[in-house]
C-alpha cells in the first residue's frame, strides 16, 4: 500500500480480511485487540487504535481518526497477498510472546517462501519488514 492508501485504510477500516478478502472472522492473538483471520492468518486490529504516537504522526493522524477494525501490517500487504495467492498457506503473524512449537511450520514455510524473493520485495516495499532481520534468518 502507498502512504496515501495506508492513511485512507486506517481511517476507513475494513470488515473483510485485507489479505484473503473473506468476511473478517478471527481468533484472538496474544496482542491486545488483535485477531488473526481464521482463513489466511492475517492480523487485524478490531478494538480501535493501538498505533504508536510516532506512527500516527507519520500520517498526520490522531487516535480518534483511526477505524475500529483495520489491517495492522499495511506496509507488507502486497507481500502477504502474494504469499496467500501462491501458496494458500496461513500467514505466521500474531505471535508476540513466542510462536507455539506446533505452529512454527507456518513461520518456517513463510520464511522459506520469502527468502528467495527478499531482495526484490525489499526494493519494492522497504518498510514491509525488518529486512535486516529477514536476512539474518538466511544464515540461521
Ligand atoms: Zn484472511
Amino acid at each position: 500500500m502507498t502512504r496515501a492508501e495506508i492513511k485512507e485504510h486506517l481511517t476507513k477500516g475494513t470488515d473483510v480480511c485485507m489479505v484473503c478478502g473473506r468476511k473478517l472472522l478471527g481468533e484472538w492473538t496474544d496482542y491486545n485487540g488483535q485477531i488473526r483471520c481464521v482463513d489466511c492468518g492475517a492480523t487485524h486490529q478490531v478494538l480501535g487504535c493501538h498505533l504508536t504516537r510516532e506512527y500516527l504522526q507519520e500520517f498526520d493522524l490522531e487516535k480518534k481518526d483511526i477505524a475500529r477494525t483495520y489491517f495492522d501490517q499495511p506496509e507488507s500487504l502486497e507481500i502477504q497477498r502474494d504469499y496467500w495467492k501462491e501458496t494458500s498457506k496461513r500467514l505466521p503473524f500474531g505471535w508476540f510472546m513466542e510462536t507455539p512449537p506446533n505452529l512454527r511450520k507456518y513461520h518456517n514455510d513463510f520464511i522459506a517462501w520469502l527468502l528467495p524473493r527478499a531482495n526484490e520485495y525489499k526494493k519494492q516495499y522497504p518498510d514491509a519488514f525488518d529486512w535486516e532481520a529477514v536476512e539474518g534468518l538466511r544464515k540461521s
